[in-house]
């Protein structure tokens, strides 16, 4: 078994969804594809709970576009049958839950730190919720997984960490013994071990998410598809002399992460490196390149 998580540029197109397509189906392993939101949509609604919480309604105006933004590209990568399970999704999660969660946001004056925190992970949820629910309708015969069910957070004096007890057990309860050939799973949300409530793994986290996955299943890879080619020796925007790093350590991958390379969030390499697991990272817009390869071998 495979874990292959698809960024937000690579969910956020048509030629990238079709892309996730082929590349899902030219494989003959069985997968747990973890997909981001369409790239742009967090930092959205990030933007719909600033405004919302310093009282300002529009963030109204924004729950169209945002409905129009998934509705164009199901209309495309959507097989017919399934747009209008998939526009019913969209315009309930949009409409309801999303417009429900930054309503409170709008009518509270004076909510706890802690409600605050509840109410603006549901709503920052709802990218990946939107996400999923395009690829898991245009994966044919794949199979929807709600991660706050088994991907589980805990506080530990005041910074939110992985429980990884309650994790472990909920994604073997979840996934093992399940011949499903394709599994797609909403990255970077997560929920209280505690109290069940919605949480996140911080921005950037759907990477995160793949990698505790292929930890505790132990997948045979785990593969990043992202829109660059893998890491580079230097960042291959400013300098046309940058070059693809092919093959690197789990502790050279960890310190490029660390110093700030983009290509992948920092805690997502320790809990494959304890198990040993390669770590691929690829471009959706290039599958053919090499890519990089993360080892401990
Ligand atoms: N959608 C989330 C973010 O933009 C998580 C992710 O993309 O990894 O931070
Ligand atoms: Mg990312």
């Amino acid at each position: 078994m495979k874990v292959l998580k698809f960024g937000g540029t690579s969910v956020g197109s048509v030629e990238g969804l079709n892309n996730i397509k082929q590349i899902v189906n030219d494989n003959a392993d069985s997968l747990i594809v973890v997909v981001s939101a369409l790239s742009g949509v967090t930092n959205t609604l990030v933007e719909m709970t600033r405004l919302a919480a310093s009282h300002d309604a529009g963030y109204e105006a924004m729950l169209p576009a945002l409905v129009k933004r998934h509705e164009d590209i199901i209309n495309v990568v959507v097989p017919r049958e399934g747009r209008l399970s998939c526009m019913r999704v969209v315009n309930t999660f949009v409409n309801e839950s999303l417009s429900n969660s930054l309503g409170v946001l709008m009518a509270n004056t004076e909510l706890s730190d802690e409600l605050y925190e509840a109410v603006s992970d549901a709503i920052v949820s709802h990218g990946e919720i939107l996400s999923s629910a395009i690829v898991s309708l245009m994966l044919k015969n794949s199979k929807p997984h709600f991660a706050p069910a088994f991907i589980h957070t805990t506080d530990e004096n005041g910074s939110r960490i992985v429980d990884w007890a309650s994790t472990e057990k909920h994604v073997i309860k979840e996934f093992a013994g399940d011949m499903t050939r394709v599994h797609v799973v909403q990255g970077f949300i997560a929920a209280d071990s505690q109290t069940g409530v919605k949480t996140t793994l911080g921005r950037g986290g759907s990477d995160y998410t793949a990698a505790i996955l292929a930890a505790i299943l132990q997948a045979d890879s785990l593969e990043i598809w992202t829109d660059v080619d893998g890491f580079y020796d230097s960042d291959p925007r400013t300098n046309p002399d940058a070059r693809l790093i092919e093959r690197m350590t789990y502790e050279q991958a960890q310190r490029l992460c660390d110093n700030g390379a983009k290509v992948i969030y920092p805690p997502t390499i320790a809990p494959v490196a304890m198990r040993g697991i390669d770590v691929w990272v690829k471009n959706t817009f290039n599958p053919t390149a090499p890519g990089t390869l993360i080892t401990g071998k």
